[in-house]
């Protein structure tokens, strides 16, 4: 993958060693080139639009930086009294919402983070009890989180960062009200 401006390791990325041993046992090298210009950018807080297709790494391009962000803040105790959910990522279908939290597991490797995934089609309670427990990261297709948050088990009142995940598709998908 090419690396534009003149970043060729993850490393000068500024990400901790627990991330790079992370992506050492996935087998990445360099950084890719969505990568390189979103990571600086999400790991100052700024707000950021990244366009890039698929295949060419934008899952990590925003799980490293959040994940390393999350490592520096602490949790705080949600209405449920337990840690509450400090990222959310929204993506318009289950299977692209399973393969973000089996990336976020794989980065998040070596932190003490925990994450979960929930979406439509699929018995709920399971998806209840997990937030239940607390989770820091939570990935979830727009419809059934707003389900889940209306009946009151999801409380997304301490969330300091959102991903919208191929937010053109969904749009296209009709959940411009939801979103
Ligand atoms: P994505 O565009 O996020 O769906 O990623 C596409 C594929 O590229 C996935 O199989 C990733 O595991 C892989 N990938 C992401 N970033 C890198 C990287 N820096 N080096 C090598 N492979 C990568």
């Amino acid at each position: 993958m090419s690396t534009p401006d003149g970043i060729t390791s993850f490393a000068e990325l500024d990400l901790p060693a627990t991330l790079q041993k992370a992506l050492v046992d996935v087998g990445y090298e360099t950084p890719s080139a969505i990568q390189s210009r979103i990571i600086p950018h999400m790991l100052e807080g700024v707000d950021v639009l990244g366009q890039a297709q698929t295949g060419t790494g934008k899952t990590a391009a925003f799980t490293l930086p959040m994940l390393h962000k999350l490592t520096m803040s602490r949790s705080s105790t949600n209405r449920f009294g337990v840690f509450g959910i400090r990222a959310l990522v929204l993506t318009p279908t289950r299977e692209l919402a399973a393969q973000v939290e089996e990336s976020v597991r794989d980065y998040g490797k070596y932190l003490k983070l925990d994450s979960t995934v929930i979406f439509g089609g699929v018995g709920m309670n399971p998806q209840i009890n997990k937030v239940k427990r607390g989770v820091d990261i939570l990935v979830a297709t727009p419809g059934r989180l707003l389900d889940l948050q209306q009946q009151g088990f999801v409380d997304l009142s301490g969330v300091q960062m959102l991903v919208l995940d191929e937010a053109d598709r969904m749009l296209d998908m009709g959940f411009i009200h939801d979103v």
